[in-house]
């Protein structure tokens, strides 16, 4: 990777005793950042209508669930300057962060008495968790924010959010893409066997980022977190099952994801504010509940800010890195516009005539999911959408700027596809290099040192 002008220096990390989500409440209601809802509401839309009205706003805390014992939390990572500062780190410094923890793993360290196992009920009744029922046409309550940690028999552990609906007392679907766990489960099931699975809900927005982000297989997405954390993670042995799991979670169900069985999973509302189709997926069947005491149950909005930024931001990394190698990268911008997966913002120091096509060439290889990049040179503000259109209605010619993909591999949550293929467009709203002082933007000078204004 070449060196970058980005900002190295973090403050993150910290005293393992602030490795937890409470911790991190404590910070954001001494900060204002917290919205403390204490009349009863329900677990059945209220709820997710109240996160929807708060996109982007204050992380929220609902009291008194209807028929719950437990506290719901929910909006924790609901901006980029929310995820900076449970990283500890500035905003513009996200993408140098992740590339750094990614090279350099933490380690996970085993305690004893972890609070996670301040309550243990066994064959619980997943019932009494306040699961939200998010959307008119979902198919049933759904677990969001749980990250499912299991490991291949080799031992390589995996952690990863899967979506779960509650079917029963003790059963729940759970999605599982083509990806990492569903590799786990499958050489599971070919040997006739359950896959051991624990489910972590309530955690601190470090390990939620790291098990949203997708590095090799193999590498321990815990680990990742640990990084992020500073350099060490603590973590607790289950009580049924041969895992371990952060220690200081609120909630964990250890269970089993079954063999040879697949149930209808969904409609369910995705990332991008659309139903997701009904599958045959595996089932989890959940054998003990461990819990810390008065326990705080987690909520994600799907398709809400805080779901897109946990699945959209660690993409810019790789997407950085895949760019790096071809043209000089200054920035990557997943734009909650597009849902922080569909739509880029790239900024690159043009060098050749080419070097907006190679970029726009590279995104949509590095991300395939990717459908409209924009390409804009150093000087733009890629988190500012006017300073992007800025640069559009400037410096892009669209006889010349605009490369049209026809079928091009997409999101299969994107519903353009037609024949089994979709279409993207790359738009290089770079400035033309053969008349630079064209396209320069006007500055006002700065005042003269110990000379005021005249
Ligand atoms: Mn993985």
């Amino acid at each position: 990777m070449r060196p970058s002008a980005l900002n190295t220096s973090f403050t993150g990390g910290g005293p393992l005793a602030e490795q937890d989500l409470r911790a991190f409440l404590t910070k954001l209601e001494r900060l204002g950042e917290l919205k403390h809802y204490r009349r009863p509401v329900s677990a059945r839309y209220e709820i997710a209508r109240l996160i929807q009205q708060h996109d982007g706003g204050p992380a929220l805390r609902f009291s008194r669930v209807q028929g719950h014992e437990f506290e719901v939390v929910a909006n924790l990572c609901s901006s980029r300057a929310r995820i900076a500062l449970a990283l500890g780190i500035k905003e513009g410094q996200f993408i140098t962060r992740v590339t750094q923890a990614l090279r350099r793993l933490g380690e996970l360290r085993l305690t004893k008495r972890p609070p996670i196992h301040e309550s243990t009920e066994e064959n619980p009744n997943l019932k009494r968790l306040p699961i939200l029922t998010h959307f008119e046409r979902d198919g049933g309550p759904y677990i969001t924010a749980g990250i499912v940690i299991a490991k291949d028999l080799q031992g390589r552990y995996n952690a990863s959010f899967h979506r779960l609906m509650l079917l029963s007392r003790r059963r729940l679907a759970i999605r599982l893409v083509p990806r990492h766990l569903h590799q786990m489960y499958s050489e599971a099931e070919r040997n006739d066997k359950p896959l051991e699975v624990a489910v972590a809900l309530g955690l601190h927005p470090a390990v939620s980022m790291a098990a949203a982000t997708s590095p090799p297989y193999g590498v321990n997405e815990l680990r990742l977190a640990a990084s992020l954390l500073g350099g060490r993670l603590e973590v607790a042995k289950c009580k049924t099952v041969d895992l371990v799991v952060p220690a200081r979670a609120e909630l964990v169900l250890e269970g089993h994801l079954l063999p040879h069985e697949r149930v209808k999973e969904g409609p369910f509302c995705d990332i991008l504010g659309l139903y997701d189709s009904v599958r045959l997926e595996p089932v989890l069947e959940v054998s003990c509940l461990t819990s810390r005491s008065n326990a705080l149950y987690q909520a994600l909005l799907p398709g809400g800010l805080e779901h897109q930024l946990l699945m959209g931001m660690p993409q810019e990394p790789k997407l950085f890195e895949a760019l790096n190698r071809v043209v000089e990268v200054k920035g990557v911008h997943l734009t909650p516009g597009g849902c922080c997966w569909l739509h880029a913002v790239i900024s690159i120091v043009k060098r050749s005539p080419g070097d907006g096509r190679r970029a726009i060439r590279a995104a949509f290889r590095a991300h395939p999911s990717l459908k409209h990049v924009v390409v804009v040179d150093e000087d733009v503000e890629i988190h500012n959408p006017r300073e992007v259109e800025w640069a559009i209605a400037t410096r892009l010619r669209a006889d010349q700027g605009l490369i049209c993909f026809t079928d091009s591999k997409g999101s299969s949550l994107d519903p353009t596809k037609r024949r089994g293929s979709w279409a993207k467009l790359g738009v290089d709203a770079t400035k033309d290099l053969r008349a630079p002082q064209r396209f320069q933007r006007a500055r006002i000078p700065a005042p003269k040192k110990g000379g005021g204004c005249t």
